[in-house]
């Protein structure tokens, strides 16, 4: 086995400034002078290279054009950056994944606790005729309340039959309970977390499996 002299540069970090937009999928462009200045060149970026080095005991933040240089020797194919982004970004998705189902938890949980509360003050409000948005035809909308919250749910051109009806209770319902769990998102801190509409839907996902799914289609 040949022992390989240890090598000057090793890369010990990478990070990105910019914050990611889960509904967009994408970085948030960066406000200048919020970003790292590269120790090597001294420009601005969002992406950052720890790289250390070993002559000089030192680790050195640079940016990608000076990390390809520093590398360009020993890692031509950049396999090594590849590696660190790669370890990055898995890192960054495991951890925004936990923040999300603490959050999806935390607001479940309440509003399971506030269910024994307020659904006995569930009821179908009214039934009501609006005129659709196309063509001027009258339609039926169902609103249900919940603990003060209206939830609203129509259907264009079903028939009228106890299942339809059902139906549109349900979604009434849904829309009810989506605006309660609504409610208490708003009294979570979780600023990393923007997908706040996916993380409602499993918020929902999880009360619904918890709870007695079909509950709401026995209410009067
Ligand atoms: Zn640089």
């Amino acid at each position: 086995m040949t022992e390989e002299a240890p090598r000057r540069y090793r890369l010990v970090g990478y990070h990105d400034l910019r914050e990611w937009d889960e509904v967009f999928e994408g970085r948030v462009p960066l406000v200048p002078g919020t970003g790292n200045f590269c120790d090597r060149c001294g420009l601005e970026h969002a992406k950052v290279y720890e790289v250390e080095d070993r002559e000089k005991g030192a680790v050195f933040a640079v940016g990608s054009t000076c990390v390809k240089r520093i590398f360009a020797g020993i890692d031509p194919e950049g396999k090594e950056l590849r590696r660190a982004r790669k370890e990055y970004r898995d890192q960054r998705d495991e951890a925004l994944e936990a923040l999300h189902e603490e959050a999806v938890l935390e607001v479940a949980g309440r509003v399971l606790a506030r269910l024994p509360e307020v659904l006995p003050e569930f009821r179908v409000e009214e039934t009501a005729r609006l005129v659709g948005p196309e063509k001027g035809v009258p339609f039926p909308v169902m609103v249900v309340e919940l603990a003060g919250v209206r939830g609203a749910a129509w259907m264009t051109g079903a028939p009228a039959n106890e299942e339809a009806e059902r139906e549109r209770e349900r979604c009434a319902f849904g829309d009810a309970l989506g605006k309660l769990v609504g409610e208490e998102w708003a009294k979570v801190e979780f600023p990393e977390v923007v997908r706040e509409y996916k993380v409602r839907g499993r918020a929902f996902e999880v009360i619904c499996e918890r709870h007695a799914a079909t509950r709401w289609v026995l209410m009067p």
